[in-house]
C-alpha cells in the first residue's frame, strides 16, 4: 500500500483564487514547517516566494514538485494579522497569495532574509571625545557636543536639522561610531503649555475608558485639537505598555507633524511611507512585529503593520481618498483598520472635520461613538467664507477682480495666500480658434468621447492626465495649418503666471504633483517661504499638511466642473475639498478669510455648505443617499474589464451576469465605463448592488472561482472591486 505524502499548501502572488501544493524542501519534514512561513517554490519556470497556509497529503501518483527553500525559521505571519488578512482576501475575493503579498514589505515579500532591527545611533568615539574640547565652533561641533550620550537618527532629526552633513565630517575623521541602542527608551514625552479644553476633555476621557474594540468617530474642525487627542489617547496606550499605530493620508505625513508626535510622545517613532526605500521599509514593519516599534506613525499600506501588543489605531482625516488602494488589491485601509481592531480588541478613533458619509452613518445608526470638538483650540477663529459671483465678470487666468484685490490687501498686511485651483498644467484644452480643432489623447479618446490633453509648460508641451501620454505642443494646427492654436482655461501654471506678473514683489510657490512630487520638495518649499508674505499656488495637495499659520487669505477658482459631475461621490469629494482648503486659513492667532469664486452661486451643494457647514451637506446628501439606494444605503462592487478591442470586455462581462443570474441583487451592464478608453484600452463595467452585504457576498463567493474559469476571462484584464470609491 502506498502511503500518502505530507505537503505544504502555499499562498502565491498570482491572480488564481487557490493555494498550491509542494512537497517541502529536501531534507525538511513537512510537519516542522509552520503556517506562516515563506517558502521559495519552482512555478513554471520561475521561482516564487510563497507563505505556508496549510499541511496536507497528495495521494500516490500525484507527483508534486518539492519547494526549494524554507526561508524563515518562524512564521513570519501569524495570529491576528494573518488572520484578518485571511478574512480580507474573503472580503475583496481576492486570492490569498496576493493579498499576503501585498500585506509584506516588497523586500519580505521577494523573499530576502530578515533585517536587523536593532535601533542604532551615533556616539563620541574615544577620538572624539579627545578631539571635543579643541573642535572649531560650528555645526560639527555641535553635533559633537550633542553625541557625548549616544543619540538614534530620529532625535538628531528633531534636535538639530540637517545634522547628516556635519555627521560625514566626524566620521570622515573617525570622531564618532555608529552603536546599537537599547531597545526602547522609557517614553520621556513633553509637556504642551496649555490643558485641553472641555470637549477634548470628554473624548480623551470617552477613548481612555474604553475597553476592548470600541470605534470613535472624532469629528471636529479643522484646527479644533484633534491631534491632541490622538496624542493623549497615545500616551495613555504607551503608558499601558501597548503599541500605536497611526494612519495619516500621503500627504498628511509631513517632518512637522512626525516632529510633533515625537517631541510629545518622548518615544522613537516609527514613520512608514512611500518615500522609504525597500530595506527600510522591511526594518520598520520587523521591528513593530518584534514589539520595539512602540509608535508606528504611516500611510496606507502601513495598515498591514504587525501590531503583537497593539493599544489604539488612529485614522486621521479618515475621509481621504489615498486610503483606497486603486489596483491590484484594492483594500481600503481605513475599512481594514477597523477589522484589524475588532479583531485585536482595541480602541479605533476616525478622525476628520469633514467624515466620509459612510462613517457618519455608521455613528449615526449606533456602530460608533461620535465625538465632537466644535470649536478651534485656542486663539484660532474659524474663518468666514465670502462667495464671488464671477458671472459676467472679467477673469484674469480665472481670477476675478474682487479676488486680486483681496490678495493684494492680504499680502500688504504681511499675510500669505493660498489660491487653490483643482486642476495642474497650464491649460485643460488646446484649441484652434480658426477651425475648432483641439487636442486629443490619442490613447484614451473614442468617437464618442474625446480626452482632452492638458496643455502644459507654458504651452510648449501636451500632456494627458489620464494614462500620461506626453508629446510637443504642435507649431499649428493639424487640421487647417492655421497659428492661431490657444490654450483655453487655466490650470495651476497659468495661474502662477498670472499672480507672478501681478504680484513681482511677493514669492509665488506652485504645488502640484507637476511641481512638488516629492515630499521632501514640498517641505522645502514651504521652509524658503518661511514667514514672509507670499502667494502658495496648488491643487488639493494644498488642502492639508503643513501647518502655515501665517496664512490668512484661501481663494478658490475653478470648482465649477465639480458640482456638475456624475459620479455620485463627487458632491461629497467637492464638499470634504472645499471645507478642507478653507480649514487652511487663520489656524493661528491672525484671523483669516476665504474667498470662493464661482459662475453657480445658488447651487444647493454651495448654499447648504454655506448655511450649515459640512455636517448640514452630509445631512442633506445621506438622504438623498438614501433615496437613490446607493452607498451607505447599498452595497456595491463593481467588475471591471478592458482590452485592445470592444468585443471581449463586453463576452466577459455578459457571460459574468449570466453566472450572476439567479442571486439576489440588482446587476446593470456591462456598460461602458465612464472614462470608456483609456491608453489604448476598451474599458467596461458590471455594476453589482444589493441592499445588504450578505447578498452581495454570498453571490459573489459563489460564481468568483466560475469568473476565473471562463474562456472569455483570458481575452481581458479584469477586476473586481468591492466598495469602489468611484466609478471611474
Ligand atoms: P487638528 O488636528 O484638529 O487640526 P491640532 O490638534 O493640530 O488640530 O490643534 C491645532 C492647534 O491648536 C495646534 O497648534 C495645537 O497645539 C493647538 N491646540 C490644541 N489643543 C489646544 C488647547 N486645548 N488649547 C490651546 N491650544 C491647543
Ligand atoms: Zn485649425
Ligand atoms: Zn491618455
Amino acid at each position: 500500500m502506498p502511503v500518502p505524502v505530507p505537503t505544504l499548501q502555499v499562498a502565491l502572488p498570482v491572480p488564481l483564487p487557490r493555494l498550491f501544493d509542494y512537497l517541502p524542501p529536501p531534507g525538511i519534514a513537512a510537519a516542522t514547517v509552520a503556517v506562516g512561513q515563506r517558502l521559495r517554490v519552482p512555478f513554471g519556470h520561475r521561482a516564487l516566494c510563497g507563505v505556508v497556509l496549510g499541511h496536507g497529503e497528495a495521494g500516490s501518483g500525484i507527483t508534486l514538485r518539492a519547494a526549494l527553500e524554507l526561508l524563515d525559521t518562524g512564521p513570519l505571519l501569524h495570529g491576528e494579522l494573518l488572520d484578518s488578512l485571511r478574512w480580507l482576501a474573503g472580503y475583496l475575493h481576492a486570492p490569498v497569495g496576493e493579498v499576503l503579498a501585498t500585506a509584506l514589505p516588497a523586500a519580505l515579500r521577494r523573499g530576502e532574509p530578515l533585517p536587523d532591527t536593532a535601533r542604532r545611533g551615533w556616539v563620541l568615539s574615544e577620538a572624539g571625545r579627545t578631539a571635543l574640547p579643541g573642535l572649531r565652533a560650528g555645526k560639527p561641533r555641535r553635533l559633537a557636543e550633542l553625541l557625548v550620550e549616544a543619540r538614534d537618527e530620529d532625535w538628531l532629526d528633531a534636535a538639530l536639522p540637517g545634522w547628516r552633513a556635519p555627521l560625514r565630517r566626524l566620521r570622515e575623521r573617525a570622531l564618532v561610531e555608529r552603536v546599537v541602542l537599547a531597545e526602547t527608551p522609557a517614553p520621556a514625552p513633553l509637556a504642551v503649555g496649555f490643558s485641553p479644553n472641555p470637549e477634548q476633555q470628554a473624548a480623551i476621557a470617552a477613548i481612555r475608558s474604553a475597553t476592548g474594540f470600541a470605534p470613535f468617530l472624532l469629528e471636529g474642525i479643522t484646527g479644533s485639537g484633534k491631534t491632541e487627542v490622538y496624542l493623549q489617547a497615545i500616551a495613555d496606550c504607551l503608558a499601558r505598555g501597548r503599541q500605536a499605530l497611526v494612519l495619516v493620508p500621503e500627504i498628511g505625513l509631513t517632518p512637522q507633524m512626525l516632529a510633533r508626535f515625537r517631541t510629545r510622545l518622548g518615544v522613537p517613532v516609527l514613520a512608514l511611507h512611500s518615500g522609504l526605500g525597500d530595506g527600510e521599509r522591511a526594518v520598520a514593519w520587523l521591528a513593530a512585529a518584534r514589539g520595539q516599534a512602540r509608535v508606528v506613525v504611516g500611510t496606507r499600506s502601513a495598515v498591514f503593520t504587525p501590531l503583537p501588543h497593539a493599544g489604539l489605531i488612529v485614522v486621521d482625516e479618515e475621509h481621504d481618498a489615498s486610503y483606497k488602494q486603486f489596483d491590484g488589491i484594492r483594500y481600503h485601509a481605513r475599512d481594514f483598520a477597523i477589522v484589524r481592531a475588532r479583531a485585536l480588541g482595541v480602541p479605533i478613533v476616525l478622525g476628520s472635520a469633514t467624515p466620509a458619509l459612510e462613517t457618519l452613518h455608521n455613528a449615526q445608526v449606533g456602530r460608533y461613538v461620535h465625538l465632537r470638538l466644535r470649536q478651534r483650540a485656542g486663539a484660532a477663529q474659524v474663518p468666514p467664507v465670502r462667495v464671488v459671483d464671477v458671472r459676467k465678470r472679467p477673469l484674469q487666468a480665472g481670477l476675478s477682480e474682487q479676488a486680486l484685490e483681496a490678495i493684494a490687501s492680504a499680502l500688504a498686511a504681511g499675510g500669505q495666500v493660498l489660491v487653490f485651483r483643482n486642476r495642474r498644467g497650464y491649460a485643460p484644452v488646446l484649441l484652434c480658434h480658426d477651425c475648432g480643432w483641439s487636442a486629443h489623447c490619442p490613447r484614451c479618446s473614442s468617437e464618442e468621447r474625446p480626452t482632452p490633453m492638458t496643455v502644459h509648460a507654458h504651452g510648449k508641451r501636451l500632456q494627458c492626465h489620464h494614462c500620461g501620454y506626453r508629446k510637443p505642443a504642435p507649431p499649428a494646427c493639424p487640421d487647417c495649418a492655421s497659428l492661431a492654436l490657444q490654450p483655453q482655461g487655466n490650470g495651476t501654471e497659468r495661474i502662477e503666471e498670472a499672480l507672478q506678473a501681478r504680484f513681482p514683489e511677493v514669492p509665488v510657490l506652485r504645488i502640484d504633483r507637476g511641481s512638488t512630487g516629492h515630499r521632501d520638495a514640498l517641505q522645502r518649499h514651504f521652509d524658503d517661504l518661511g514667514e514672509r508674505p507670499g502667494i502658495l499656488v496648488g491643487t488639493q495637495m494644498l488642502a492639508k499638511g503643513h501647518d502655515l499659520p501665517n496664512l490668512t487669505l484661501v481663494v478658490v477658482v475653478g470648482i465649477d466642473e465639480g458640482l456638475f459631475s456624475a459620479d455620485f461621490r463627487s458632491g461629497e469629494k467637492l464638499a470634504q475639498l472645499l471645507v478642507q482648503v478653507a480649514g487652511r486659513a487663520g489656524r493661528a492667532a491672525r484671523a483669516g478669510e476665504v474667498l470662493l469664486q464661482t459662475h453657480h452661486p445658488e447651487h444647493a451643494l454651495l448654499q447648504t455648505l454655506l448655511r450649515g457647514g459640512y455636517p448640514a451637506f452630509a445631512q442633506a446628501e445621506l438622504a438623498l443617499r438614501e433615496v437613490a439606494g446607493l452607498p451607505p444605503f447599498a452595497h456595491m462592487a463593481l467588475l471591471r474589464a478592458e482590452a485592445r478591442h470592444a468585443d471581449p470586455p463586453q463576452q466577459f462581462l455578459q457571460a459574468a451576469r449570466q453566472a450572476l443570474q439567479g442571486f439576489a441583487l440588482e446587476v446593470a451592464g456591462p456598460l461602458p465605463a465612464p472614462m470608456p478608453r483609456r491608453a489604448g484600452h476598451v474599458r467596461a463595467q458590471l455594476v453589482l448592488c444589493a441592499n445588504a452585504r450578505g447578498p452581495l457576498h454570498a453571490a459573489l463567493q459563489a460564481v468568483m472561482p466560475a469568473l476565473h474559469a471562463l474562456p472569455e476571462a483570458r481575452r481581458v484584464r479584469w477586476s473586481l472591486d468591492v466598495d469602489p470609491a468611484d466609478l471611474y
